[in-house]
């Protein structure tokens, strides 16, 4: 029998419903700073989504494209004038940045009540000390998949491929959250397969494609897949698909299964950082 395909484009609708409900009913909407740096078209077309998506759901546009060529000094006083502005309740600095800015510098400047991204250090901080804060946006989602098809996280053997600021670490912290008992693997794991085999969630987040093939994966398992990668046969993940979904109790697309959820979760954010 095959896995239940998740439906990645569903739940993220969901999302963004519930999140324009309770938008309309705010006095003053919420306002999203989009900072675009240069013209890469990648990050045009992720900036351009958001800000379509977060209009869409009552959000306030308040975009900001700043040239290529822009000093490390001018980008760091146009976070401060957005972390004053009362009218700005969410920042988010599109990534990757040119060569010549330091990201960790002008993300760490990022007032984190309004961290929408989820990735400045105090928000990383209050993710680790599980006290209230803005958390990772694809990460979060993976959560939200979790949840929306009644996946049982407590007391699950949840193991995350991957152990980046944006994806891994903050993925395994929310599972810990949850009562999973967690396993972080990395380019220096020992035994991969032998690790996943053991997994009943496995969150895929590695950035190789098609890692993770059906004899790594325990039959009947959640599988997440949060890669993404463009190849001469369409999109595809760090999971082989099309053998693990005979495995798998349920499987991630892609695409339509994570990529969806992410501007969901900023969308989700970006209310919650408006409301007190
Ligand atoms: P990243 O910063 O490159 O991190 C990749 C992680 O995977 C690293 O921790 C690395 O280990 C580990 N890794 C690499 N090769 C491995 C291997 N052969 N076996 C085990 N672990 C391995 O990537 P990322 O930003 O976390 O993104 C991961 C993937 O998710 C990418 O395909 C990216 O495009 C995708 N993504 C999708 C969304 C979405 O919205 N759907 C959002 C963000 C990212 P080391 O630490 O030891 O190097």
């Amino acid at each position: 029998m095959g896995a239940t395909v998740i439906d990645g484009r569903e739940v993220a609708r969901s999302v963004r419903e519930r999140v324009a409900e309770e938008v309309a009913r705010l006095a003053a909407p919420p306002g999203l700073a989009t900072v675009l740096v240069g013209d890469d078209p990648a990050s045009a077309l992720y900036v351009r989504n958001k800000r379509k998506q977060c209009t869409q759901a009552g959000i306030r546009d308040l975009h900001q494209h700043l040239p290529g060529d822009v000093s490390q000094e001018s980008l760091s006083a146009v976070i401060d004038e957005l972390n004053a502005d009362h009218d700005v309740t969410g920042i988010l600095l599109q990534l990757p940045l040119p060569r010549h800015l330091d990201p960790a510098a002008l993300i760490g400047r990022i007032d984190p009540d309004k961290d929408v991204d989820g990735l400045t250090p105090i928000s990383a901080g209050r993710l680790a000390q599980g006290t209230n804060g803005l958390r990772p946006c694809t990460p979060s989602g993976v959560i939200e998949l979790l949840d929306a098809y009644q996946v049982p996280v407590e007391g699950a053997e949840a193991v995350v491929v991957g152990r980046s600021e944006l994806v891994g670490k903050p993925q395994a912290q929310l599972l810990l959250e949850r009562n999973a008992t967690v396993t972080i693997c990395h380019s220096r794991t020992r035994d991969l397969d032998a690790a996943c085999g053991r997994a009943d969630i496995l969150i895929v987040a590695a950035g190789v494609p098609e890692l993770i093939r059906a004899d790594a994966i325990k039959p009947g398992a959640t599988v997440i897949d949060v890669g993404i990668h463009r190849t001469d046969d369409g999109l595809r993940g760090d999971v082989h698909f099309e053998t693990a979904r005979h495995v798998a109790g349920a499987i991630t697309p892609v695409p339509g299964g994570v990529g969806p959820m992410t501007i969901a979760m900023l969308l989700r954010n970006t209310l919650a950082a408006a409301q007190p």
